[in-house]
């Protein structure tokens, strides 16, 4: 025992595609962290994802994680969420401390956005010049007023240490999207909040939003998690394991009869190869 209070941890799939060997990974890291420290392992539909969200899926992932061996407990999807969103993005609005974006990643591009670490950066268009007020408009957070409210802040991660919070790879991301009261980022933030999460397991692909994530838990006042990035999948050659590149769906291999307690098993054991 490392004397820190049993973990809860959460597996928080999008129902936009079916789960593949990546998510299963994430899935059981989270549950292992949890089972070893005597915590808790929670399941989250994140749907929120307008026209791309199958609420279908949900029962896809839930039969997945039961194939795997896996046991959970389920918090209320994002869906049911969506007033708690709107409360929370109104208070920073107050704040001054989002602005009105009407650009499309057409605009976004042709003005010259350069590339961060979770796709371009915003180049502040709007923030310059004000909103097109006859289109509909995404809210983006002003991280340099953000972080002069807060000042400097850390996040540690179980395998990357202490992190010191950078935005500047990330730029104004959007907390309210043009068709939603919330972006992944406000969503996920007030999620983990609300269900007691105190130990973020995801791939080291979702690395860079934590910054994000870190500093609205300050504009907020919410109590700060410890993150566990986990190194992703490779294949043989080194390359991330991609659903592009063919890697079938758990429910294919689940429905092939495959059994998936034995995959589970071999996933703790490459992940054990990985480091991580
Ligand atoms: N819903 C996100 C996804 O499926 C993951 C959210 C998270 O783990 O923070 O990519
Ligand atoms: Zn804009």
């Amino acid at each position: 025992m490392n004397g820190r209070p049993p973990p809860v941890t959460r597996f928080a799939p999008s129902p936009n595609g079916p789960l593949h060997l990546g998510h299963a990974l994430s899935a059981i890291v989270a549950h292992d962290l949890a089972q070893a420290g005597g915590g808790r392992f929670l399941l989250r539909i994140e749907d929120i994802d307008g026209p791309r969200s199958r609420p279908d899926l949900a029962d896809e992932f839930r039969r997945d994680l039961e194939w795997l061996g896996l046991e959970w407990e389920e918090v209320p999807a994002q869906s049911t969420r969506l007033a708690t969103y709107a409360a929370a993005a109104e208070a920073l609005k107050e704040c001054g401390l989002l602005y009105p974006c009407t650009c499309t990643r057409k605009e976004i591009e042709a003005a010259g956005a350069s590339e961060g670490t979770d796709g371009l950066i915003y180049p502040g268009t709007c923030k310059r010049t004000g909103p097109d007020p006859a289109r509909p408009a995404a809210w983006r957070l002003d991280t340099e007023k953000a972080l002069a409210e807060v000042g400097p802040l850390t996040w540690e991660d179980d395998l990357a240490g202490t992190i010191p919070v950078d935005l500047g790879g990330l730029g104004d991301v959007v907390l309210v999207r043009k068709d939603l009261p919330a972006s992944y980022h406000l969503a996920v933030t007030l999620d983990d909040a609300a269900d007691g999460v105190t130990l973020v397991t995801r791939g080291a692909d979702l690395f860079a939003p934590s910054h994000v994530h870190r500093t609205l838990q300050a504009l907020f006042g919410l109590p700060v998690p410890r993150w566990h990035h986990h190194a992703l999948l490779t294949d043989d050659s080194g390359q991330k394991l991609a659903k592009r590149r063919g890697s079938p769906a758990l429910a294919e291999r689940r429905q092939a009869g495959e059994d998936g307690r034995m995959l589970a098993e071999q996933l703790r054991l490459r992940h054990l190869r990985l480091g991580t």
